[in-house]
């Protein structure tokens, strides 16, 4: 065995792997989307497997109540200030110096997410919202790239591997397909409001990389095509069949191939209120009105709310920065305290949800 390849000896001994999957994976490139608990598991087993090349993408920075969870994170980081995908950057690199990785601090949303996903072979999802979610599942879709989806929340989690129509090999369904339109706002818990057990998010980001590994080797018929669901505070784990789903369903992404999410048709607007040090975000769909007490009830103790029949204000405090959330029963927003889309986004989907 030549020496380059000694470190990957135990995997390269696995059936369908050997020499020949792991010259594969060393030629091939992961776009790991947003790099919080399941990107920076995700990111920590790909590196180690000897993936050729890895792109992070994340918007925050790190923080202490991350450390719980976030396995490529310390406390250093977060003394240093570092935003997650160059602390992350720099933490692999040191576990492995023959992966090209590329770290980019922003926010992704339609205008960037193409060329952050140019080359990819695989996505694997990191995301905290359905929004960004649905515009990774546009982009698969559109350009043919396989999909590992994966969420956790509180002590439940669950992965699919969505692999789009690309030659003759047959699709599974999308996100549309399996779940419709992304949840209106405030309707999604988040971890930051009803908190996440690690196991489960490490277990949901291993099924994704065991997934994306199975791709970049070539072993395409070793794929799962099944929703794995599991709750691991309650002892359940279940895997659903969902591979007839796309002959029932008539799905606008997979099968019309409309872009909504890609093309600025659905998902929500961030815009600088000029002079105001504040943001407003706003859904480009008409949504059911949002259900503001059940949504002050899920921040009860994060901040201090008022709550009357038009609107939820709270005081959120993070990284030592004050904050006003100001949200309406139609699921608009204004964020004080930033005039930066990027931060507002981010406390928007850690706190409301979307
Ligand atoms: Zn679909």
């Amino acid at each position: 065995m030549k020496q380059d390849l000694a470190r990957y000896h135990r995997q390269m001994l696995l059936p369908g792997f050997g020499e020949t999957g792991q010259r594969r994976l060393l030629k091939s490139t992961a776009v790991v989307l947003g790099c919080g608990a399941l990107g920076s598991v995700a990111a920590d087993m790909l590196c180690r497997a000897g993936v050729g090349r890895l792109v992070i993408i994340d918007r925050d920075f790190v923080e202490i109540t991350n450390l719980q969870r976030q396995v490529l994170f310390d406390e250093q980081d977060i003394a240093d200030a570092l935003p997650k995908a160059e602390a992350a950057r720099r933490k692999l690199q040191r576990i492995n110096s023959g992966v090209e990785i590329t770290a980019i601090v922003d926010d992704i949303n339609a205008g960037n997410i193409e060329s952050f996903c140019a080359g990819a072979d695989v996505l694997l999802d990191g995301l905290d919202n359905f929004e960004t979610r649905y515009l990774a599942n546009d982009v698969a879709v559109k350009h043919g790239i396989p999909y590992l989806y994966g969420g956790a929340v509180g002590t439940e989690g669950m992965a699919f591997a969505i692999l789009p129509r690309t030659g003759k090999r047959p699709a599974t369904p999308c996100l549309r397909c399996l779940f419709g339109e992304a949840p209106p706002p405030g309707q999604a818990a988040t971890c930051d409001t009803v908190g996440v057990l690690g196991p489960v998010v490490a277990t949901i980001a291993n099924c994704q990389v065991a997934e994306a590994l199975k791709i970049l080797t070539g072993n395409l018929d070793q794929v799962s095509t099944g929703l794995l669901s599991i709750d691991l505070w309650n002892n359940s784990l279940l895997r659903l069949a969902v591979d007839r789903l796309d002959d029932l369903h008539d799905c606008p992404c997979c099968q019309q191939r409309q872009f909504d999410y890609l093309e600025g048709r659905a998902g929500s607007q961030a815009i600088a209120l000029c002079g105001r040090d504040a943001v407003q975000l706003r859904h480009r769909q008409q949504a059911e009105p949002l259900d503001l007490a059940a949504v002050a009830r899920r921040l009860d103790g994060l901040g201090t709310a008022r709550l009357n029949e038009f609107m939820l204000r709270v005081k959120l405090s993070e990284q030592g920065q004050d904050y006003e959330l100001s949200l309406f029963r139609v699921g608009r927003a204004i964020i004080k305290g930033t005039a930066d889309p990027t931060v507002a986004r981010s406390i928007y989907a850690k706190y409301v949800g979307n």
